[in-house]
């Protein structure tokens, strides 16, 4: 079989073209997806990753991110992270580095100052004036909002995923989302599966959304069928609390290289897919 990456949105192109690269010449799943993770966290014009992200209700952007290495279940994660804008790296790098899975704030960003990472404005004019313009007139309202979460497999059943973002726009000071939460934005083992999401992060870690996916694939489900059971329970948990679903979606992919994605309606949700040099671009089912 062939190396398979899959990303989210349509800027998870860039994503898949990096990994899938890396993956051709023997990089492991892990590094594979971080570096096309990384690809979209320094694009400025990607305003829900990374450097040129939209800030927080107070023009700050703050970064949640978490990686996963399939083979070894290791993972690390970081949220709420301010001034610098590799997070997915600086993820990795707390489980390489230190006995614990999470660091938050001033504490992951203490830590990578003494991992080298530089200290940067992840502003930029465009981002600012965006910020300005569309500011919104409620208080509590977040506007647009996405993530790029990428899912590799080295084409011998080897996985690893990333899931990075700014979360979103407008968002209250110190909220984190489903992206760097282990089992909600991401999960991923290679006896099982990988899955991601991208959407309104509270309805995605109401339902433990990564972590139910691959828990469906082990039990027998396909990606397409776990990705579609995922989306029924958070319309089913929307209904349960008398709301409208969330704009919400998921992606999955089972150590063979099937994969599958599904979305709340009016979603709109496209993921790239690279199998080996060939990437395309496909429409996410929506229930
Ligand atoms: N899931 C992200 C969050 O809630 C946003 C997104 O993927 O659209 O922070």
């Amino acid at each position: 079989m062939e190396p398979v990456v899959i990303a989210t949105w349509p800027f998870g192109r860039t994503a898949v073209e990096v990994a899938a690269k890396l993956l051709a010449s023997g990089t492991l799943p892990v590094d594979a997806a971080l570096a096309g993770a990384q690809a979209v966290e320094d694009d400025p014009k990607v305003n829900s990753v990374g450097f040129g992200g939209i800030g927080n209700s107070i023009g700050t952007v703050a970064l949640d991110a978490c990686v996963m290495d399939g083979k070894t279940l290791d993972c690390g994660s970081v949220a709420g992270v301010e001034n610098i804008r590799h997070v997915a790296a600086l993820a990795k790098k707390v489980y390489e580095k230190t006995p614990h899975i999470m660091l938050v704030g001033k504490g992951a960003e203490w830590f990578g100052i003494q991992n080298g990472f530089p200290l940067e404005t992840l502003l930029t004019p465009e981002s600012v004036a965006e910020w300005v313009k569309n500011r919104p007139k409620k208080k509590n309202e977040t506007k647009g909002h996405d993530t790029v979460t990428v899912l590799a497999n080295d084409g011998k059943g080897r996985l690893g995923g990333v899931c990075t973002t700014s979360g979103l726009s407008y968002k209250m000071p110190g909220r984190v989302g489903d992206s760097p939460l282990i089992g909600a934005g991401l999960y991923v083992d290679d006896e099982a599966g990988a899955a991601g999401a991208t959407g309104v992060g509270e309805e995605i870690i109401r339902i433990g959304g990564a972590l139910f996916i691959v828990e469906q694939m082990r039990a027998g489900k396909s990606p397409q069928e776990a990705c579609e059971l995922a989306v029924k329970r958070v319309i089913a948990a929307a209904v349960r609390r008398g709301q409208h679903p969330a704009r919400v979606a998921f992606l999955a992919m089972n150590p063979k290289g099937a994969i599958g994605a599904a979305a709340t309606q009016g979603t709109d949700f496209k993921y790239a897919v690279a199998r080996g040099e060939k990437v395309e671009m496909l429409q996410a089912k929506e229930l």
